[in-house]
């Protein structure tokens, strides 16, 4: 983490801040029913947050570790997603919120399944599909993945672990019921027994944000730059903590914070801001839904004072279309794009190139030498329209050297003026194949 660079940053001094003011809420209750959690220290809080770039910021107290319990549960999602794919997955487990506590006996009365893989019934079962050819080798499986996504080796706290087995009747009876309805297919003691080791793994507040951080970096883990778990399965994980991650409060939580999070009776709470940052809060004293009071509070106000809302979705800040023109007498047309294309941005491009292409078939030169990425529907997107104007019988150059999937059959150039002349002769012969397509003079 980079925050003790000597003088004080924005963010480390916004997280600071946010410190300063919610460290005085004295509200909420310490978890006791697993008993080793109750000795926790209800002082400690600490935020960290990590951003797409590997640029580490935090305050308060982030060396502490503590058992991870329910944050678990959208990682070990996330593992059994890539080793099964979803539709394997969703036999076993739903995707929809629950409304009920996480803790509760229900299974849907048709299929058996739990609602969801946040519950604690849904987590179960998830754990137990991890493929493995006994527990021993499944519970490794799942504390390496941990580890791969905090981007450092994890560890299981052997004396939560058993106060949660001298304790976790509920769970057991649960994992059985599973069994009974035939989601489960392991065995429910040693299922359940996995789920507790799982639940007792400890990390900080530092390494919880790097969790986040590879969710919101499409499944890369941002310091490291391993990849964890495939793009669609990062996502699918988000969807899940947007609906079904802050326990009774996820309606709330996704109105006022509008983030996908997870929280864990540890007062544990991480939250993703999707191609920006992870950010994690540890500060033990929940509230009655079992969120961590302070962090709740100060992750409110953080998506507020910096527009996090997900249902803002800021479209491209910056032109993304700064040069639209013609030449030789509107038979050429040149668009220049920069930034990142998205969506957005591809829509504008392509607006642009439609307004400012020749009614007959002319020549395009689209500039892409300053655009500094694409996404994969910004990409599909500019090569359907490419290959469109191609059969119309425009003469097309891409300027710059983007990673196109099939890179057509325009041409290609590295420089914008070159291009421009080659564009320029190349006009008469536009012009012929238009007036005889056949080529027959
Ligand atoms: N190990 C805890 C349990 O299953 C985790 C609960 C939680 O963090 O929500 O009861």
């Amino acid at each position: 983490m980079s925050s003790s660079r000597g003088g004080v940053d924005v963010v480390t001094e916004a997280l600071a801040e946010l410190h300063g003011r919610y460290g005085a809420l004295s509200e909420g209750r310490v978890a006791d029913y697993i008993p080793q959690l109750a000795f926790a220290d209800r002082d400690c809080f600490g935020l960290a947050l990590m951003s797409m770039d590997g640029h580490g910021y935090r305050a308060g107290r982030c060396g502490v570790s503590f058992t991870l319990q329910s944050l678990t549960k959208p990682f070990v999602l996330a593992l059994v997603l890539a080793e099964l794919g979803a539709d394997e997955v969703r036999r076993s487990v739903g995707a929809e919120p629950s409304g009920e506590a996480y803790n509760a006996i229900s299974l849907d009365a048709v299929t058996g399944r739990p609602a969801n893989p946040m519950i604690n019934a849904g987590a179960i079962a998830v754990t137990a599909l991890v493929p493995a050819t006994g527990p021993g080798e499944r519970f490794a499986r799942i504390l390496e993945c941990l580890g791969r996504f905090a981007g450092r080796a994890l560890y299981v706290d052997e004396d939560v672990y058993r106060s949660e087995v001298a304790t976790g009747d509920r769970n057991r009876a649960l994992a059985y019921l599973m069994r009974g309805t035939g989601v489960l297919r392991g065995d429910p003691g040693e299922s359940v027994d996995t789920y507790f080791r799982q639940c007792a793994v400890r990390a900080t507040v530092t390494d919880l944000a790097v969790m986040g951080a590879t969710l919101a970096n499409g499944g890369i883990n941002p310091v490291t730059r391993e990849r964890v778990v495939p793009e669609p399965v990062a996502v699918q994980v988000l969807s899940v903590m947007a609906m079904c991650g802050m326990y009774d409060a996820a309606g709330s939580w996704m109105l006022n914070v509008g983030l996908p999070a997870k929280s864990g009776v540890s007062g544990g709470l991480v939250a993703v801001s999707p191609d920006r940052f992870g950010i994690a809060v540890h500060s033990p004293p929940l509230d009655a839904v079992g969120n961590p009071v302070r962090g709740v509070a100060a992750l409110r106000e953080l998506s507020e004072r910096f527009g996090l809302h997900l249902m803002r979705n800021a479209a491209p800040g910056a032109p993304t279309v700064p040069l639209s023109t013609t030449t030789n007498g509107g038979r050429i047309a040149l668009i220049v794009a920069q930034g990142r294309l998205d969506f957005t941005a591809a829509e504008r491009v392509l607006f642009a190139l439609e307004q400012r292409r020749a009614g007959a078939p002319g020549a395009i030169v689209l500039a892409l030498e300053r655009v500094s990425g694409m996404d994969s529907s910004a990409k599909a997107m500019l090569e359907r329209a490419l290959t469109l104007l191609m059969e119309a019988g425009h003469d097309v150059t891409v300027v710059g050297d983007l990673p196109f999937r099939t890179h057509g059959t325009w041409k290609r150039s590295t420089d914008r003026a070159q291009a421009l002349t080659a564009a320029e002769r190349a006009l008469p012969a536009v012009q012929d194949r238009h007036r005889d397509p056949d080529g027959n003079r």
